[in-house]
């Protein structure tokens, strides 16, 4: 039933990783598990056995040709730098090759006590397991480059965080878990070598069309390449108004894929300065920080690989802060291209950015949902007697609506430059803003009925409402609505 492993970087030198078996849990038990993506990643589902996968993803038995590491690691962790993080419950179990030829990692999270663990259960409580399955994969289907989750097992064991929880283990995939932080950890310890070793691995995976570029270059390239993805990755986010929360140099990707689905959420009422993290009492990770602690994450990146940039370390700092530089415009374009689409657009005006920054004023002026606003926009496409007669759904979402007034005919002027009809523009509309996002409170409220009650239903209407986020569901309504006043979540917590 499992796939064959193609091990990869088992095979790098051993002080890049520590081989570790998964620890035991009592009582395995599989509460999910994603076919379509067990699909794509060539199990033999025919051959599914619910008892054998349990013992698999919660690492009570090694998959044939498995051979389990800790992946070592540094990182800075709100600005501080900690040279040696490394898997402290996570366990690679090796990459698998899916069905387009991509090598793929397999890892469980929650696996027990590693060599990294610095004093903590080396496991994972549900509630977070159970987050992370379910936005990774909204994220996946909003379009977001991210991690995907595969299974989640309940250990029959408690873990004890605020209060005693059931524990869990998830299955991750990742195109890889390359962080920055890991070049970081044999920079730090200069070896140079090893980084050049990580940078290879990192071309060969998310980058080949770097390959046969000669040795300066290639590492230039490299940098570039990342600077490009992590633009690309955060104006995505903005525009669904993801809140990652812990945007450590050890949980950004260099394959450009969002990872680490800690205390993230989704803001509802649009206010850029909108932070969610208990633990981030400076507010570093707010909505509007993102773009620059990406560029400030990129930054420890091109440190690390300084001296693969140029031998003469003046030029390789002249050339490694131009490129990564180059992020604020890439990423300025990356958001334009992502808020245009958000309205509807697809030729490109001058006036632009204005008009996507008109409606943002206007929602934080207004304390309106920034999903559904954006999802009501394809209600208000065309001008009757008073933005009343076709608007209104839009309007009910404002406190107070003076400046979408004003911003409505504004934007109606310019959709008629685009020269289609009022259903295509509807159609563009709701094709890239979506109807259903993971709502916290939704969210909490399928935490609180699977760790409190044992029941996943929750958790399963949830799981299919935001497989389709763009497709009206009928009698989901509910499932669209931003939180009650008596619900609504002001604080998420890592729950690590
Ligand atoms: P995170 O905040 O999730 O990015 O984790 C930062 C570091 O803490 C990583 O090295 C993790 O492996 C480690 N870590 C987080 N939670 C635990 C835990 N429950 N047991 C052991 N290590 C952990
Ligand atoms: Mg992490
Ligand atoms: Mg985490």
């Amino acid at each position: 039933m499992f796939p064959e492993f193609t091990l990869r970087y088992v095979r790098l030198p051993e002080h890049f990783y520590i081989r570790f078996d998964p620890v035991p849990v009592p009582a395995p038990r599989l509460v999910a598990f994603n076919r379509p993506l067990a699909e794509e990643l060539g199990f033999d589902l025919d051959a599914f056995d619910e008892a054998r996968a349990a013992e698999w993803f919660s690492g009570n038995a090694v998959p044939p040709g498995a051979e389990p590491i800790a992946q070592a690691y540094a990182g800075h962790q709100f600005g501080h730098f900690n040279p040696r993080l490394g898997d402290g419950r996570a366990v690679l179990l090796g990459e698998v090759t899916d069905r387009d030829g991509r090598l793929r990692d397999v890892q469980l999270k929650g696996a027990g006590m590693t060599p990294f663990s610095r004093g903590a259960d080396g496991r994972a409580p549900l509630g977070p397991v159970l987050r992370e399955y379910l936005v990774s994969e909204a994220m996946h289907r909003l379009g977001v480059p991210t991690t995907r989750a595969l299974a989640a097992v309940t250990s029959g064991e408690r873990v004890f965080r605020r209060v005693p929880e059931p524990g869990a283990v998830l299955t991750r995939v990742a195109s890889s878990h390359l962080r920055v932080g890991t070049f970081q950890y044999f920079a730090a310890r200069g070896e140079h070598e090893a980084v050049r070793t990580l940078a290879d691995l990192a071309i060969e995976r998310h980058y080949p069309q770097l390959e046969g570029l000669e040795e300066g270059e290639r590492y230039a390239a490299l940098l570039e390449a990342a600077v490009g993805r992590q633009a690309a990755l955060v104006a995505k986010w903005m525009g669904l108004g993801f809140i990652h929360g812990v945007m450590n140099t050890d949980n950004c990707a260099i394959s450009g894929e969002t990872i680490d689905y800690g205390p993230c959420a989704f803001m509802e009422a649009y206010d850029p300065a909108t932070v969610f993290s208990s633990i981030d009492e400076q507010g570093r990770y707010a909505y509007r920080n993102q773009p620059w602690l990406a560029l400030w994450n990129l930054a420890r990146l091109a440190e690390a690989l300084l001296p693969l940039i140029d031998a003469d370390q003046q030029r390789a700092v002249e050339r490694a802060t131009a490129l990564v530089e180059a992020f604020e415009p890439r990423y300025g374009a990356e958001w334009l291209a992502v808020f245009r689409e958000k309205l509807g657009l697809v030729q490109e005006e001058a006036g632009d950015r204005e008009l996507v920054e008109g409606l943002l004023e206007a929602l934080q002026a207004g304390r309106a949902d920034f999903t559904l606003a954006f999802r009501r926009l394809s209600e208000a496409v065309e001008e009757g007697e008073a933005v009343e007669d076709d608007a209104p759904a839009l309007l009910a979402l404002f406190e107070n609506d003076a400046a979408l007034r004003k911003w409505l005919p504004r934007w109606r002027e310019r959709l008629a430059r685009e020269g289609v009809g009022r259903e295509e523009i509807a159609a563009r509309l709701n094709a890239v803003n979506p109807l259903y996002i993971p709502r916290n409170h939704l969210v909490e409220r399928m935490i609180a009925a699977a760790a409190e009650q044992d029941d996943f239903g929750p958790f399963e209407a949830l799981r299919q409402v935001l497989a389709e986020p763009f497709t009206e569901q009928p009698g989901r309504e509910e499932y669209a609505q931003p939180a009650p006043s008596t619900e609504r979540v002001f604080r998420t917590f890592c729950g690590t």
